[in-house]
Order: C-alpha cells, then structure tokens, then sequence
C-alpha cells in the first residue's frame, strides 16, 4: 500500500470529512519556506502550516536546541520538580510581558485557554464573589475543548454541542464602522455584576477569517472593562510572535490585560506548548491554607523540557535584528500589494495587520468557511506549488519570517494571476 492508501485505512484527520475529502499529500521534508512531497514537489508554505512555523520548518538553530534537549533530560514531571529551560523560558517570557507576573504551562492553544478561563472562574470562586459569565466577540475562536468552544462563536463548528456549552456573552467585534456600536454593547453587559472575564483575541480574529479591527478601539474597551471589577483575558495564541507586527498585539496597546495566552508560534511553531501569563493579582488570590483554593490544574506533558528548548531558542531568534527586519519588510510588502489589489471588482475587501494580508472575495454566497470558492481557490494555488488554505472566501498570506521579498512577489503575483482569468 501507498502512503496515502494507508492514511486512508487508519487516520481520521482533523477538521475534516473524510467522506468527500481527497487524498491526503505526503510531506517528508520541511525547510525554511518550503515543504517537500515524498513525489519531489517542491510547495511554498505561505501559511506557516497552521499558523505555526514562525522561522520557517526545521529551523537549524531551533532542531539543535531541541537535540541538545534531549539528549540532557526529556521529560520531568512538573509538580515538586522543574528544570533551567521552563526557568528560563518564565523569566523570558516575563520581561517581554512586564506587566504580567507568573507563567502557566500547558500543551496548545485550546488548552492554554482552557487554563485562563478556569484561572477567571476560580479567581472570582476563591475570592468569594461567584461570578460566572464570559464576555466574548461574536464568531470568535479560541479552541476546541470545551471550555474554549464556548467561548467561542456558536456556529456548525460546534453544533453538536450546544446543550453542553456554557452560556457567554457576545459583543459585536468592533471592526471599522462598527465601533461605536460595540463600545455601547460592552457598556450595557458590563452593567452585569457576574461578568467574570473579558475574552479576544487583539486585533485579529483568526479563524473567523482574518477579521481585523483597530488597536485604537480595543484600548477604549479595555478601558471600559476596567471601570469594571472583571478580569481582561488576551487570546494572544495566533497573534502572538510578530504577526501584528510587534512581538504581541497587546503590545499596540497602553492598557494591558490581566491574562494573556499563547502557543502556536511560541515554540517557533514545531513543538507543542501553550502558556497561559497571569498577574500576581490572580495568582495571589489561589494563595491558601484550603485546599480547595489550590489550582488543581495539569497536563502529563505540563512544562515539557523539549518543547521549552525550542521555546527558548525561537526567543533567541526573536531578539535577532534580522528577524525584525524581515518582518517589516513583509508589513511594508503586505501594505504595497494590498494597495495594488484593493480596488479589485472581485473583492469585497483587502485587509492587512502586521504579516498578516486577507482577500475577502465577492460571492454570490456569504462569507462564510463553506463558502464552495474556498476549494477553488484552494487547488488553484496547491496547483502552483503554494500553500494557502482559505477561510471560505477569505484568502490569506500568514507567511514564515524567513521568507525573501522574491518570494512574497511569486505569492502576489500569483494571486493577480488567479484574479485575472477568473
Ligand atoms: C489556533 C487557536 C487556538 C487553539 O490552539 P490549538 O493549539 O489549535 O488548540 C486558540 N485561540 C486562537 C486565537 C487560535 O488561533
């Protein structure tokens, strides 16, 4: 049997139907920009497989960290023991977050979330003021277990879940236009004494379909939601590591908030680990001789020295001026083609924060991650040897920082090409 016949007998894949879905295309080699089919195509990977691989695959300096790593200690359980690299990786993450005071561990994004919206509900249950309602941006996205899917939007995602999910809030997200509405949104809910916690995710919303809206405004709901007594929670998972052009969205911001989450990128997007960052405010309130108050809370893979290894040395790259440089050359390249593009009759809309570039197409259908362009446009690119995978009509650049400006020029290009013969 071939690879792809033996996918087919014994995987299930994520975000998938496996009915209609065709074959699976075997990757047996990452670098830099690149990814390789074991056929020898060669493909552009102009989403960072996931949103994931900052640096790029197989990074040289990340792969020998993470050797190094294990060959010294691969996994230590995390309670009555640690090690330098979660240390290191704590101390690290802290002075990039100064304003934020303790380091949580776990292992992705969802669960990272997971842990921030358990810290709200039992920082409110310790402190005893039982609060129990979740403010949240409609058709948000911030993982699939449980507790994340419902703060998540409510959509065909989740459907079957429903009656398990807890009831949360939604405001309207506050993109251009509509600012004015979900300030008046947030003001009214805040009235609500057991609003526990404010959840996004700063500046774009990910999944949804790169929806974007302006740091000027989330500082003016940040601030509403500090007249407040409700905790401020960032879902810095995707926007985190220089995709809104600076280390962290929240770093856009003058008004910070009081848990941040992160994964994808943090590890340079190749091992798995998720951190939720809290204030001493949080922590202090789990401090107890009751043993109810404790955060009983943890993961078999909780602070994984592999995955901290490659953490701290995707940091390393982070404090390289060359990474910087390159990112802002993807912002001002991102900002040349989005002004070249926007008057297109085929799109609805050219949106841009940081390295992150969408194309919401005009279609007879609604914007929607259903929406049947999505294949088209998905095979037309694959068929060129690029790597985008649309949400629905929203096509995206999310590239890795390592990608030359020739590069981005070959994505651009092909994207003219797609717009004018359709
Ligand atoms: C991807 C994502 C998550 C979930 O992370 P996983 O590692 O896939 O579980 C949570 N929040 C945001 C904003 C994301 O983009």
């Amino acid at each position: 049997m071939t690879i792809q016949e033996k996918d087919k007998k014994y995987i299930w894949h994520p975000f998938t139907q496996m009915k209609t879905v065709g074959d699976h295309i075997p990757i047996v080699k990452g670098d830099g920009l690149y990814i390789y089919t074991d056929d020898g195509r060669k493909i552009m990977d102009a989403v960072s497989s996931w949103w994931t691989t900052a640096h790029g695959h197989s990074h040289p300096l990340i792969a020998a960290a993470v050797c190094e790593q294990f060959k010294t200690l691969d996994h230590i359980i995390f309670a009555g023991f640690t090690h330098p690299k979660a240390v290191e990786l704590s101390e690290r993450i802290i002075q990039k977050l100064p304003y934020l005071n303790k380091v949580f561990f776990s292992d992705n994004g969802s669960t990272s979330v997971e842990v921030a919206i358990k810290m709200a509900f039992q920082y409110w249950y310790n402190k005893g003021n039982q609060k129990t309602k979740i403010i949240a941006f409609e058709n948000a996205y911030h993982g699939d277990t449980f507790g994340a899917m419902s703060v998540g939007g409510r959509s065909e995602f989740n459907k079957a879940f429903f009656p398990f999910l807890f009831d949360v809030i939604y405001i309207d997200v506050p993109t251009s236009g509509n600012e004015e509405k979900t300030k008046k949104q947030l003001k009214e809910v805040l009235q609500n004494d057991d609003v526990a916690a404010f959840i996004f995710e700063p500046l774009v919303q990910g999944a949804a379909g790169m929806v974007m809206y302006s740091a000027k405004v989330l500082e003016e709901l940040l601030l509403i939601t500090k007249s407040k007594d409700v905790l401020i929670i960032a879902d810095e998972v995707m926007t985190g590591f220089g995709r809104t052009g600076k280390l962290f969205a929240t770093d856009h911001l003058v008004n910070k908030p009081d848990i941040v989450t992160l994964s994808k990128g943090l590890t340079g997007g190749v091992m798995p680990l998720g951190l939720t960052v809290c204030t001493d405010k949080i922590y202090d309130a789990f401090l107890s001789d009751d043993h109810s108050r404790t955060f009983f809370h943890g993961h078999s893979f909780t602070g994984s020295p592999l995955s901290c290894a490659a953490a701290c040395a995707s940091l390393d790259l982070f404090e390289d001026n060359k990474t910087w440089e390159q990112i802002e050359m993807i912002v001002a390249s991102h900002q040349e083609f989005a002004l070249k593009v926007a008057g297109n009759k085929q799109l609805k809309e050219v949106r841009q924060t940081g390295t992150i570039i969408a194309l919401e197409f005009k279609t007879n259908e609604s914007t929607s991650y259903f929406n049947s362009l999505r294949d088209e446009l998905y095979a037309y690119f694959l068929e060129r040897n690029i790597l985008l995978r649309p949400l629905g009509n929203v096509l995206y650049i999310l590239p890795p920082y390592c990608i030359h400006k020739e590069e981005l020029d070959i994505i651009y290009e092909a994207i003219e090409a797609f717009l004018s013969e359709s």
